[in-house]
């Protein structure tokens, strides 16, 4: 009865450890303080799995921050700014790294494959020098086993460590950051010793990077690096971990001919044709841990397919060899349904969380072993039965209508020259128009109007005129600023996703169902359960309103369906796909709603549109392909002269320029401030862009006020690259997180540059 499980959420089922974790670094409470919460949340991490049954529980998968940061440490690879002295590295220097301190910036931080956690990104060249500088993953396994748990100690692999790595500053771009194998491997040596002396007789090495597209050279580093361990490895069991999608074959030939491994693990959710690279062939005589219960999802699994599933492969990799494991760790799922009080108990039969996952794992390696759990299945069945037939899931009409959406194109008529002339003959705007991205500062008197509402300890009358003095502000200080193109400020959205899926149907929303993003930080995904529609207007009346106290046109604010899909947990009962185009007609409603109700200008935020961007290339053109799609048809039936925005946070445009493109957008506002060249290479390059265009002139992430000189500086290189009559001027993002303090200045500035700059052409 083989059961294992990749990884677990560090977090607690309450954000214990975000909570310590901050109330430490605001010098509110002590390390011992901050230490206790992790033993305690470690330890209750354990015992529930081994309670539960699970054989393979793994350990060093906690992490005060990220367990590439932990492996970072482990390697004494600590960049030359932290001023470190060597010894074992302590909490001060570890959080100077992940966070900055008074005087160093912080390390960069990234996305983990396509999740939405962020990992610590290494910096190394060829002078970092390694030692090893943190004994965690060995001290976590002592721990373990002074409880009475035999675990599976987890690290990082050497070579997607040094994969994920980047060249430190000043370092050549060429230098190769696989040439440090050598350098690193006798450290991972010197930790499978201890962790062997310690009792360890299993081993996980995470190699996600063995599903990413990977060349020979690349291929080869995995070869010569295992063959180099495999000195360490008598005695022990090793198990390299893969998730996140298909692996490619020849990166599994290559995975399963590795010296000294005795185990692979594979995500069999998101790897479906990895199946056929197993039945096709698998080496005798070694473990197959099969990911078959999605950890990054919050469905309950169907337990009968997964069984029938696991029965084909062990004909495969035998009886005795065969693990049932999770596809991915579960730190991307939330924590525990028991929390969740404020769920029906219907939807609540339909999904499961970390700590379901973990029974579920457990019951198919039962039944696998002849020992299956008839109650518990029977109770299975019944829930996915009901969830396929469930009133609440099917909408037929919104099933037809996007049924009929496939195998068309959605585009507006017309060439968007033709539109921008159509449209600036209403607008009226001067040259290099300003604007900014909707959000303005949340105040705390805000978010208590918000919250107090919700809670009906307002009525709604006293919340609308709260929320309509706001917005009167807001256009005041735009008016008084002279920004060209107002925003209403957003002061009635707690969250861009979140507001929307309130109002559609479709979506469920958890009490406690966090996923960590980066650090302390935590996000809640909506959960989309069923088809989606849009009953009522979500932003008409407040739009509308906004723009009844001005005479300058005021920009109708929605989320795209891409940005609302990638940031929800979505169904797996139909393709993604789908369920985008679902979104789209229900948005497409809303800015039909809002072009009726007046509103000249309309922006539909796509901020990660990239995001769902798919870990292999091979796989890129057909996800382009639907979400760019989805966003056109939002809007493909309004007039000319309705001039149609899109925002997007990140300005790494270069693979995507053509699908940013054939979005058809009136006006794009993209971040940027903290990346010019980027963005502007791609446009050099001789791409040739005809819509509006407004790159960040200033990063709204800092507090720093940007003077009108440097904006000034800013905007002429981009008219160095751009035409003249494309480009906006505007910040970088929304202004949600800043004080108002800090965005009047900043506007101000942003105002007279570009008056400045008008007076020049
Ligand atoms: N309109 C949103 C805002 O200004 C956009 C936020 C985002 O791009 N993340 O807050
Ligand atoms: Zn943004």
């Amino acid at each position: 009865m083989a059961s294992h499980i990749v990884g677990y959420p560090r977090m607690g089922p309450k954000r214990e450890l975000k909570f310590a974790l901050e109330s430490f670094w605001d010098g509110k409470s002590s390390a011992e303080d901050l230490e206790k919460v992790a033993t305690d949340l470690r330890s209750s991490i354990w015992k529930q799995m081994s309670e539960a049954g699970i054989k393979y529980i793994p350990s060093n998968t906690f992490s005060y921050y990220d367990q590439v940061l932990d492996t970072t440490a482990m390697l004494g690879a600590v960049p030359e700014r932290y001023s470190w002295t060597g010894g074992e590295i302590g909490l001060s220097t570890y959080f100077s790294m992940a966070r900055g301190n008074a005087s160093v910036p912080a390390m960069e931080m990234t996305k983990w494959f396509d999740t939405n956690y962020h990992f610590i990104v290494p910096e190394l060249g060829p002078s970092t020098k390694f030692t090893y500088a943190s004994h965690k993953a060995v001290s976590e396994y002592k721990e373990a086993k002074a409880l009475g748990i035999d675990t599976v100690p987890v690290l990082v692999g050497p070579v997607s460590y040094l994969l994920l790595s980047k060249p430190a500053k000043g370092v050549e771009k060429s230098f190769s950051l696989l040439s440090l194998l050598g350098s690193i491997l006798p450290i991972y040596k010197e930790v499978v010793s201890e962790l062997k002396a310690a009792g360890a007789s299993w081993i996980q090495f995470d190699e996600p990077t063995l599903v990413k597209d990977l060349d020979a050279h690349e291929l080869a580093a995995f070869s010569s690096a295992y063959a180099e361990l495999e000195s360490a490895f008598s005695g022990l069991n090793v198990l390299i971990e893969t998730y996140f999608a298909d692996i490619p074959a020849e990166s599994y030939k290559t995975l399963t001919s590795l010296s000294g491994v005795t185990a692979y693990g594979f995500d069999l959710i998101r790897g479906a044709k990895t199946l056929d690279l197993i039945r096709s062939s698998f080496p005798s005589g070694k473990y197959l841990f099969a990911g078959v219960v999605d950890g990054r999802n919050i469905w309950a699994d169907d337990l009968a397919a997964s069984l029938n599933t696991l029965q084909s492969l062990e004909a495969v990799a035998g009886k005795d060899k065969l693990v049932v494991s999770t596809s991915c760790s579960l730190m991307h799922t939330a924590v525990d349904l028991v929390n969740e009080t404020k769920l029906d108990d219907e939807i609540k039969s339909w999904l499961a969380f970390a700590a379901q996952k973990v029974v579920e794992v457990n019951a198919l390696a039962k039944a696998l072993a002849g020992q299956k759990d008839q109650a518990y299945f029977a109770a299975n069945a019944a829930a996915q039965a009901s969830r396929r037939s469930s009133p609440r899931v099917t909408n037929e009409e919104v099933q037809k209508a996007a049924a009929a959406l496939k195998g068309s194109d959605h585009r507006r008529a017309t060439t968007v020259s033709t539109r921008l002339d159509a449209q600036q003959k209403k607008l009226n705007l001067p040259v290099l128009p300003t604007t900014t991205i909707g959000s303005f500062p949340q105040t705390v008197e805000l978010r208590r109007v918000r919250r107090e509402y919700k809670a009906k300890k307002i009525s709604e009358e006293e919340y609308i005129s709260a929320i309509k003095e706001e917005i009167s502000k807001v256009v005041k200080i735009q008016e008084e600023l002279d920004i060209d193109v107002l925003v209403h400020g957003e002061p009635e959205r707690n969250d861009m996703v979140e507001y929307f899926g309130e109002q559609l149907c479709g979506f469920a929303f958890t009490a406690n169902g966090w996923v960590q993003s980066y650090g302390s930080r935590c996000v809640k995904p909506p959960i989309i359960y069923g088809d989606v529609s849009r009953p009522n207007p979500m932003t008409v009346f407040w739009s509308k309103t906004a723009q009844s106290m001005t005479a300058r046109p005021m920009k109708g604010m929605l989320t795209g369906p891409v940005t609302i899909l990638n940031w929800s947990f979505v169904r797996n009962d139909q393709p993604r796909f789908e369920t985008c185009y679902q979104i789209a007609l229900a948005i497409k409603k809303e800015v039909e709603d809002l072009e009726a109700a007046g509103i000249q200008v309309i922006q539909i935020d796509e901020a990660a549109l990239r995001e769902g961007l798919p870990l292999r290339k091979s796989e890129h053109a057909f996800y382009l392909d639907w979400a760019v799609h989805s966003f056109r048809i939002t809007n493909c039936g309004v007039q000319d002269t309705t001039q149609i925005h899109t925002h997007m946070c990140y300005s790494n445009f270069n693979d995507i320029i053509h699908s940013i493109i054939d979005m058809d957008a009136d006006v794009i506002t993209i971040e940027n401030s903290r990346s010019d060249e980027k963005l502007l290479s791609v446009f050099r390059e001789g791409v040739k862009y005809g819509a509006g265009i407004g790159p960040g002139v200033y990063d709204i992430h800092s507090p720093r006020i940007p003077s009108t000189e440097e904006i000034a500086d800013r905007v002429n290189k981009m008219l160095a690259v751009l035409d003249t009559n494309i480009l906006w001027v505007n910040p970088d993002c929304g202004l949600k997180t800043r004080k108002y303090t800090e965005v009047k200045p900043a506007l101000t500035n942003m105002v007279s540059a570009t008056k400045l700059i008008r007076t020049q052409l």
